[in-house]
């Protein structure tokens, strides 16, 4: 809340005049109901294969340096308008959030640790001289929103639906300048049922291998470096891996695992963070092991965020939790010696998912994927998920009212 004091003071020096720019105020929100309601497409539709079907409004708040925030606006659906000269289009100013609603089995509308979002959504703006705005205001619009579409969009118990809030630069002006205009909006969208079926429930199922399968980045291509922009979540952070994903998805993989400098730590694969399991040292214990965050070059996931604590609080006795730089040559090695347990990545969008493979130079990793009793991400997944879809009652799971327009 710097930045409102700082301008506190800047109107009182210079004479008390000058109207302060707004803050973000959930309270002015104004709705207007969409007249032509889609047709909600069935669950097994094609058109639900791709992220595209989004639901029956959009909510919009415009923002300018001179006048702060705008009133915000839920309305129908549709195109948004910007001139060609918009900050966004040329200078990629634009961040975005990633999060789901869950309907959970007692029938109520669930965010999970959705002030995790808000908070990293303010630094990603900070990061790309985006305006900064009330942290709690944003979450009450959220819900809001949130809560007038689930009705309609997310009504079976065990389901979810995206949650995409997003922050662009408007200001139509080709100056490389940090915006003056700028619009944040939320749309909600079906994701694909790609509630990615555990990989080791597969197995316990008597199917073959299954699990994430992962290409170690090339020397020539780095998602992010110390002093960039690799811990926001930022779309300038995406388009430049899609040359590198593409080829993996040609060759058999889902992701690129993205390794960075001549010693190749691990980093993160697409948009999941990684996790490893060795065998520890010390007979009988197991560490969980994950990159730290040190050097900016990582995102922080409300996920990874949350298998840590969950991994701290409640697996204590078993594992140890280390956040520690990890390279691809002790991965080998561990492989090697029978120490690599399991491998899984975290993200809103896979959520916990085991790695079978990873491919990195003229190395293949078959990473273990242990059974049922033994996964840890197993467990940790349905630990979160519990919370997720109301099964236990936790802090995490943060309820939303539901109304219709
Ligand atoms: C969004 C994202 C993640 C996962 O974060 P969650 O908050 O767990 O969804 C991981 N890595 C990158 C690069 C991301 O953009």
């Amino acid at each position: 809340m710097g930045l409102r004091s700082a301008k506190t003071i800047g109107s009182v020096e210079s004479g008390g005049t000058q109207r302060q720019p707004a803050e973000l105020d959930a309270s002015r929100l104004t709705i207007t109901p969409n007249p032509n309601p889609k047709k909600l497409p069935p669950h097994d539709s094609p058109e639900l294969q791709t992220p595209k079907v989004t639901t029956d409004h959009r909510l919009t708040v415009r923002w300018t340096e001179e006048s702060g925030w705008d009133a915000p606006k839920i309305e129908p659906y549709g195109p948004l308008s910007l001139m060609p000269t918009a900050s966004v289009l040329h200078y990629a100013t634009e961040c975005y959030e990633g999060l789901k609603a869950y309907r959970g089995y007692d029938g109520r509308v669930r965010l999970f640790r959705p002030e995790r979002n808000d908070q990293r959504f303010l630094r990603s703006a900070a990061r790309i001289s985006l305006p900064a705005f009330s942290p709690g205001e944003f979450l009450k619009l959220l819900k809001a929103f949130v809560g007038l579409e689930t009705g309609k969009w997310l009504a079976a118990p065990g389901r979810f639906i995206y949650i995409r809030p997003t922050l662009i630069g408007t200001a139509p002006t080709l100056g490389v300048n940090r915006p003056q205009e700028a619009l944040m909006y939320i749309l909600l969208i079906m994701w694909p049922p790609l509630h990615v079926p555990n990989p080791a429930d597969q197995l316990s199922a008597g199917k073959s291998t299954y699990g994430m399968k992962l290409l170690a980045s090339q020397q020539d291509m780095i998602r992010a470096w110390p002093g960039g922009i690799g811990y926001a979540k930022v779309g300038a952070n995406y388009g430049p891996t899609f040359v590198a994903h593409s080829e993996a998805r040609k060759s058999g993989y889902d992701q690129v695992l993205w390794l960075f400098g001549e010693e190749c730590f691990v980093t993160e694969a697409g948009g999941t963070n990684m996790f490893v399991v060795f065998k520890s040292k010390q007979p009988g214990r197991k560490e969980l092991v994950t990159p730290p965050l040190i050097d900016g070059t990582i995102l922080e996931g409300v996920t990874r965020a949350s298998v840590l604590d969950v991994a701290k609080g409640e697996y204590g006795h078993v594992y140890d939790v280390i956040e520690r730089k990890l390279t691809m040559f002790e991965l080998i090695e561990a492989h090697q010696d029978g120490r690599l347990l399991e491998a899984f990545g975290t993200g809103t969008a896979y959520f916990v998912t085991s790695c079978s493979e990873i491919q990195f130079r003229e190395h293949k990793i078959m990473v273990p994927v242990p059974n049922t009793s033994d996964s840890v991400a197993r467990e940790i997944r349905q630990k979160l998920e519990d919370i997720m879809y109301g099964n236990v009652n936790h802090a995490w799971g943060v309820e939303v009212d539901e109304n219709t327009v």
